[in-house]
């Protein structure tokens, strides 16, 4: 399934720039991942790279939005398509 930041994030521009999908943009508030091009980084890294790098441990993943490994692979091919 896609992530999502936390209202824990502390603003501080590590993850932008690390998604492969540029997902990730600053909201009104916080840092705010685009649902349809999260793909978890399926179909780049083995792990989320956002994950890896945020220093609050604040995102998560998206329970109200479940996906399948399948999903986010052909999530990754249509965005890669594009
Ligand atoms: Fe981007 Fe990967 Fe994080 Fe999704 S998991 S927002 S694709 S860095
Ligand atoms: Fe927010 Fe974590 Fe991204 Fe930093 S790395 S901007 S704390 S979500």
């Amino acid at each position: 399934m896609a992530l999502k930041i936390t209202d824990e994030c502390i603003n501080c521009d590590v993850c932008e720039p690390v998604c492969p999908n540029t997902a990730i943009f600053q909201g009104a508030m916080i840092y705010e991942i685009h649902l349809d091009k999260c793909t978890e980084c399926v179909g780049h890294f083995s792990e989320p790279q956002c994950v890896a790098v945020c220093p609050v441990d604040c995102i998560i993943t998206d329970t109200d939005h479940p996906e399948t490994q399948a999903d986010l692979q052909a999530k990754y091919q249509r965005l890669t398509q594009k």
